[in-house]
């Protein structure tokens, strides 16, 4: 059975209230999944190698990151 991925909710995702713009769950993704093409756009995924690890959800303060 495929692994759970991340999502990003973009009616959620507000960049600007992230610090500096950066997206701490971009971040925190060991695996380098999440990506973000500069400071104040909004993350996305880049692969389908996500593990479903779950770690990059509640860094998001606005919840806009969810697994399915
Ligand atoms: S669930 Fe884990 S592997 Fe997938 S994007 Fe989030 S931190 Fe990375
Ligand atoms: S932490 Fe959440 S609100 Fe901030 S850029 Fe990332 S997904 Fe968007």
């Amino acid at each position: 059975m495929a692994l759970p991925q991340a999502w990003v909710d973009y009616q959620l995702c507000k960049p600007e209230r992230c610090a500096d713009g950066i997206c701490p769950a971009v971040k925190i993704c060991k695996r380098k999944i999440l990506l973000q093409d500069a400071p104040y756009e909004a993350p996305y995924r880049l692969s389908e190698m996500c593990t479903g690890c779950g770690e990059c959800v509640p860094i998001c303060p606005l919840g806009a990151i969810y697994l399915r």
